[in-house]
């Protein structure tokens, strides 16, 4: 009560110290009295000429991909409103505050929706994620200190994107009150969002780096260099990394596009310790140490999480190391079949053959050519919901509704063909496996798709007929290749010509004599010249060019023991098969890619 009465009293006090200073002498407006009318409008004017301004700014900038004639109607309409404004300002006529915002929106609505169709589905503003999408394109100019995105084209989450709008103003400021040097600005500082994490399979963090800091130096050299790879891999857009052993150390390459691009020479001991390190990230704890081993980890970098598939080979030379990485967007890859590039008729021929209750489709080609994202396609193409399907991967790839997934844990011992015979004994309706590469697997495969399954397999092999004598090859009885396998679909993924700045030019000899073309039949081709929009390389994204060969009784036929390549290929062709070669000189007439590209990945 005493203590009470006494911070009472503390409180009486210092209000009577208010009551001597002169509050009254100051003449505080009323809340209400304020002119609420003319602030709504300057602030409404205000707005309307950030929008006016940003929205001329932005027609201008992306305009050009409608051409030039669209391009120079649209910046007319735009400067046309914002003109209007500049005219409604000056004659002091209230109205045109909102005529002119509600004409901004209905011109940026019509803009998008003719431009939209121009361009890379990815950055769309119509498609999914769209207002992502324009975020993404915007902000670089509305805020450009936010720019430390570091890995190339991929469309950033809205909360990537807002973490890295966040942590550049954090810099700014820090870089304001400490030191204003404008050069400083782009200094690394570490935000939160600024780390590199490596997670175990189950996502738990092993270690966490924070980029630009000094905590660096405290991690073990070789955690610190797979973490550099890494980030490289991440940073390059590739889509895998390899470490391979030359006589003199460790080539490290980095696949992007289909395409090898070497990042850096290494020691072979300092290639060891970043092995032996991802290998104890990936679980990879096998003893054999003639075993090819496959594990999977994880990296969260700055808040963005990439699946990594490890596969450790040995060679003559040393142990040689892939890392496969599963982009966090995978957009790309999530597509159903319709989005893969097949063409229409092509399409509608591998749907009948795994609309079938049995049988088996094959799709093979090397690795890259993006055989597992057709694979999951075509699983998605299935309804889940009525058909059991379960797959037997090593390791799994990407996650499928409905599906049951099997994780084959190579490095503990397990075989894709012990799992695969476990799998069956639970009568799914369709099964996919993974890799086909012994006989045994073969073998159970096959049985199952004679049995009331249906099998979806892959296999590297160069192309369709490849893939049956590589099977038989491996030992599988030709019956059984006859029988159980429906349909085999190669592929290959070529680059995409930049479709700002690719150039026309003559047909080239090989293509006149490929096709066997008249004189003047085909106008011109495109080769790759370079610009801003594709990194100088001529090329943006992927074309996929198939051949497939769908079983019948003639070729069923010649499904010999040993049987002769040639005869198999004729009859392939005279079935309705078009070659790999073929289907990709066709993307070159119709402008998708070069000559020199198909015949590089189909040589
Ligand atoms: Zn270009």
């Amino acid at each position: 009560m005493h203590v009470g009465r006494g911070s009472l009293g503390g409180i009486f006090s210092v209000m009577d110290l208010a009551a001597y200073v002169p509050l009254a002498a100051i003449d505080v407006p009323s809340f209400l009295s304020l002119p609420w009318g003319p602030l709504a409008f300057t602030a409404g004017l205000c707005l309307a000429i950030v929008a006016c301004s940003s929205g001329i700014g932005w027609v201008h900038r992306t305009g050009e991909v409608l051409g030039e004639d669209e391009a120079a109607r649209w910046n007319l309409i735009f400067n046309g409103i914002g003109l209007s404004l500049l005219v409604g300002c000056l004659l002091a006529v209230w109205w045109v505050v909102p005529v002119v915002v509600a004409c901004l929106a209905v011109a940026a609505a019509l803009f998008i929706r003719s431009k939209d169709p121009g361009l890379p589905e990815g950055r769309r503003v119509l498609a999914k994620g769209g207002f992502r999408n324009l975020v993404a394109e915007l902000r670089p100019h509305v805020a450009p200190w936010s720019l430390n995105t570091g890995d190339g084209s991929r469309p950033r989450s809205l909360k990537e994107q807002f973490v890295d709008l966040i942590g550049g103003w954090r810099q700014r400021l820090a870089g304001a009150t400490s030191k204003p040097k404008p050069g400083k600005r782009k200094g690394k500082a570490a935000t939160s969002g600024d780390t590199f994490s490596f997670l175990k399979k189950d996502g738990t963090a092993v270690v966490t780096i924070s980029l630009g800091s000094k905590q660096e130096a405290r991690v073990s050299p070789h955690v610190l260099k797979a973490q550099q790879l890494l980030q490289a891999t991440i940073r390059a857009n590739a889509s895998a990394l390899a470490l391979e052993p030359t006589e003199s150390g460790y080539d490290v390459k980095a696949l992007v596009r289909g395409t090898e691009k070497s990042l850096e020479k290494i020691s072979g001991d300092e290639a060891r310790g970043v092995m032996a390190t991802l290998k104890v990230m990936a679980d990879m704890t096998g003893s054999d140490a003639a075993a090819i081993r496959r594990g999977t980890f994880g990296v969260l970098l700055r808040g963005v999480r990439y699946q990594i598939a490890v596969e450790s080979t040995p060679k003559a030379t040393g142990e040689q190391m892939v890392l496969r990485l599963e982009r966090p967007d995978a957009a790309e890859d999530q597509r159903g079949l319709e989005a893969l590039g097949f063409r229409p008729k092509l399409l509608a021929q591998l749907r009948e053959a795994f609309g079938r209750p049995y049988g088996m489709l094959l799709v093979v080609g090397p690795s890259g050519s993006g055989r597992t994202t057709t694979l999951y396609a075509a699983l998605r193409d299935l309804d889940a919901k009525k058909r059991k399907i379960m797959t037997v991967e090593a390791p799994v790839q990407q996650p499928l509704d409905d599906v049951v997934q099997i994780d084959v844990d190579v490095a503990g011992g397990a075989t894709i063909a012990s799992v695969l015979q476990m799998v069956m004994r639970q009568d799914p309706d369709v099964v996919m496996v993974s890799d086909l590469d012994d006989r045994k697997t073969c073998e159970i495969a096959m049985q199952a798709a004679l049995t009331g399954h249906f099998v979806f397999a892959s296999l590297e092999a160069r192309d369709t007929i490849d893939a049956v004598t590589r099977l038989l090859g491996l030992g599988v009885e030709p019956m059984l290749v006859q029988t159980a396998v429906s349909a085999v679909l190669a592929q290959r993924l070529a680059r995409r010509l930049c479709p700002k700045c690719k150039v026309a030019c003559e047909p080239p000899e090989a293509l006149v004599r490929k096709f066997n073309l008249k004189p003047g039949a085909v106008k011109h081709v495109f080769q790759e010249k370079g610009c801003d929009a594709c990194g100088q390389t001529g090329f943006r994204g992927v074309v996929p060019v198939h051949e497939l060969l769908v079983m019948n009784d003639q070729i069923r036929n010649l499904i010999t023991a040993n049987p002769s390549a040639r005869d198999l290929k004729a009859a392939a062709v005279l079935n309705g098969t078009l070659t790999l070669q073929i289907d990709g000189l066709t993307k070159v007439v119709h402008g998708e890619t070069t000559v020199n590209e198909i015949l590089r990945v189909t040589g």
